[in-house]
């Protein structure tokens, strides 16, 4: 559900007609609807209705500040994977004690600054960062709260590089050494052993895995009390997946799958959703610059690439491409939609069936808000797009349009003189 919507044959962002709005920023632009964002965490909230519990947005989904700060002020905390986010969520106004720091490499630094930041707790993935937060906890005389990040080796059943919760990927401890785990953290007197988390991928569409992720924790849990170890956190993680095409799973069927086995314990439940808030949140406004027919094929040239948007060229992801003026007549025909950067890779659809746009008419490549700015680059030297928020009839430009001086920022001109003989 969002709320990019033809008011006849026009495409609006809410109240906003998106012609009207590139006229005036200018294309490639990443849109987000203020709107969509909201009714996603409430419908998130709703889901987890009647369980005590904390939302933790994924920020590395969507990091823009006023994104974070309109999350923040819902009363969202967030879960965070670098010192980068850190900071960005505190500038947005995010409440620290709402903080969760997932990754499997956090850096001593990074350690540090979230200590003295005071977050809610850090999700531990290996022995050497137990040992380590212990360490950095001490030099600052305080204790750090922590939960250990299960691997509960199951198959979530998606692309292999966004699945987390198998034996063999890197994240998590294996669940049959997780008591051993708790004993060395409980050790050390710098820790305070709060939770267990998990996270076992993203993009996922079907309850089952959930459900299964659901059971192993309880049932790991269990086994934790029955040692005496009592644990007031219990982190779900995120992965619930969002219709890009036509696969879809409904909230209400991932709350009631992952919570059935979870009713018993008496834990606070946290939940690090990320692309079903921002997902279908926001969009990428492009122009087409030429169409390209070979003998065999057809191309739809446009202004954004793979720089822009990453992920049809990493994870063969399906985007949407709707045109931001819907002519009646428009005939439809078989292209593949690509951007300027040179490498085959640089796609944003193969093979699709849509009605064929003439060079200057726009596209909006739908279902961009998550996992979109966010991976944007510098590729070939093109900067990076500015981001829109879209707030009723009103919006705002929450990130400028990088220029050339954004481009060679930090670099320097050295002078070398010429090649000397050893
Ligand atoms: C990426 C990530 C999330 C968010 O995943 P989504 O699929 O976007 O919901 C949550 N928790 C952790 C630890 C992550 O790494």
């Amino acid at each position: 559900m969002h709320y990019f919507v033809y008011r006849g044959e026009e495409l609006f962002v809410e109240e906003v007609s998106v012609k009207a709005l590139a006229a005036e920023v200018g294309v490639p632009a990443y849109v987000y609807s203020a709107r969509t964002l909201r009714r996603h965490l409430k419908v998130f909230e709703q889901a987890l209705a009647g369980t005590d519990h904390l939302i933790c947005f994924a920020a590395k989904a969507l990091s823009n500040l006023s994104v974070l700060k309109l999350l923040a002020a819902m009363g969202s905390g967030f879960d965070i994977v670098s010192q980068g986010e850190l900071m960005r969520c505190l500038r947005a106004g995010a409440d620290a004690r709402k903080i969760v720091f997932s990754g499997v490499g956090k850096s001593a630094e990074e350690i540090a600054a979230a200590l003295k930041a005071g977050i809610l707790m850090f999700n531990v993935e290996s022995r050497p960062e137990l040992y380590q937060i212990a360490a950095i906890a001490r030099r600052l005389k305080t204790r750090a709260p922590i939960s250990l990040r299960v691997n509960p080796d199951l198959d979530p059943g998606t692309h292999p590089h966004i699945s987390t919760g198998h034996r063999t990927s890197k994240f998590g401890v294996p669940l049959k050494q997780l008591a051993e785990y708790y004993d060395e953290a409980q050790a050390l007197k710098e820790l305070e052993v709060v939770g267990l988390s998990t996270h076992i991928g993203s993009q996922i569409t079907e309850p089952e895995p959930f459900r299964e992720a659901g059971e192993k924790l309880a049932g790991a849990m269990r086994d934790l009390l029955a040692k005496g170890i009592e644990l007031r956190y219990l982190d779900l993680g995120g992965g619930v997946g969002v219709p890009y095409q036509d696969e879809s799973i409904e909230l209400e069927d991932y709350a009631s799958a992952i919570l059935k086995p979870l009713r018993a314990l008496k834990v606070k439940l946290i939940a690090e959703p990320g692309r079903v808030i921002a997902g279908n949140a926001g969009v990428l406004l492009t122009r087409v610059l030429y169409i390209k027919e070979t003998d065999v094929k057809r191309f739809i040239v446009i202004d954004g690439a793979m720089n822009d948007l990453i992920r049809p060229a990493l994870y063969d992801a399906y985007h949407a491409i709707w045109p931001v003026d819907k002519r009646e007549h428009a005939e439809l025909a078989v292209a593949d939609v690509v951007g300027p950067v040179c490498e085959s890779g640089d796609f944003f659809a193969r093979d699709r069936l849509l009605p064929l746009p003439r060079p200057g008419d726009l596209l909006a490549v739908m279902g961009a808000g998550a996992y979109g700015f966010v991976m944007a680059s510098n590729y070939n030297s093109r900067p990076r797009p500015p981001e829109v928020l879209v707030d009723g009839q009103r919006w705002h430009v929450v990130r400028e349009r990088e220029t050339f001086d954004d481009l060679i920022r930090g670099e320097k001109l050295v002078e070398l003189g010429p090649e000397r003989e050893p």
